[in-house]
């Protein structure tokens, strides 16, 4: 039996990946890998054994059953399985389901940590999450919850945090998660940026308010990917980036 890693690929940027994600890669009898994670795909040696498995959020080519069987399948083929996944293998993106079904089938694994997008898109923007004086903390929320789950998310305590809130998978749902918001009552002058295709040639920053980023995003025609900063630390990035930039 062979050992499956779940391998955090980073934002996007190869030189963001971690030594060991690198060197598993190299090393790697087979690589699984999601379409999130293109700069990375040209790590990948000449002649490696590659399954590319990458999905969208509305078109999916494998389902999560099938890459889960799968993964055990290759596990029993090979010796170093990697599942290359984007950002962070934990946040979000269902590698806690997958590390889950590995261990109920007997399956060893190991996760590797990746940077996450959540930090390192706003970064790249020059958005820091938090910034003494303006925001203590941060909280990382999904804008794509499952149907059955749609009241898991306390957006009254969402709305009343006074930190950085950042929005995984919410273009689609822009709007009704800016409505929960300014329901609950967060201000309407509110910054939020939002972030799409961080570390690509086609990354950009569109900048608004909870009060106008929904028509804004609209005009901008925002697609997924993106990272949504909803938070006083947005302005931040006014002082820090050079007029070029
Ligand atoms: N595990 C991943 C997140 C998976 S959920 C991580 O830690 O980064 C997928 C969501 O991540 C996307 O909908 C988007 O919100 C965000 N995302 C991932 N890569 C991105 C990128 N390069 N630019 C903008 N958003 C990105």
């Amino acid at each position: 039996m062979g050992k499956v890693y779940l391998v955090g690929a980073g934002p996007g940027d190869p030189e963001l990946l971690s030594l060991k994600a690198y060197k598993l890669i190299k090393e790697a009898d087979v690589i699984l890998v999601d379409n999130l994670v293109l700069g990375v795909k040209k790590l990948i040696p000449r002649g490696k054994k590659v399954i590319d498995i990458g999905k969208t959020a509305k078109k999916h080519k494998f389902s999560q059953d099938a890459i889960n069987m799968l993964m055990v399948d290759l596990s029993e083929k090979y010796e170093k399985v990697v599942r290359l996944k984007g950002g962070d293998p934990f946040i979000f993106g269902r590698g806690g389901e997958e590390a889950v079904f590995l261990r109920e089938h007997g399956v060893d694994f190991e996760v590797v940590s990746g940077i996450t997008s959540a930090i390192a898109v706003p970064t790249s923007f020059f958005i820091p999450l938090t910034f003494r004086g303006i925001s203590s903390s941060v909280t990382v929320i999904t804008g794509h919850e499952m149907k059955e789950k749609e009241e898991s998310i306390n957006w009254r305590a969402i709305a009343n945090l006074k930190g950085t809130l950042v929005i995984l998978m919410g273009v689609e749902n822009l709007a009704k998660n800016v409505d929960q918001l300014l329901k609950h009552g967060m201000r309407a002058e509110t910054p939020v940026a939002v972030v799409e295709k961080g570390y690509t040639e086609d990354a950009r920053i569109v900048v608004g308010t909870l009060g106008n980023i929904v028509e804004v995003a609209a005009k901008e025609k925002v697609i997924p990917p993106a990272v949504i900063v909803v938070g006083e630390v947005v302005n931040i990035r006014e002082k820090l980036f050079l007029p070029t930039q």
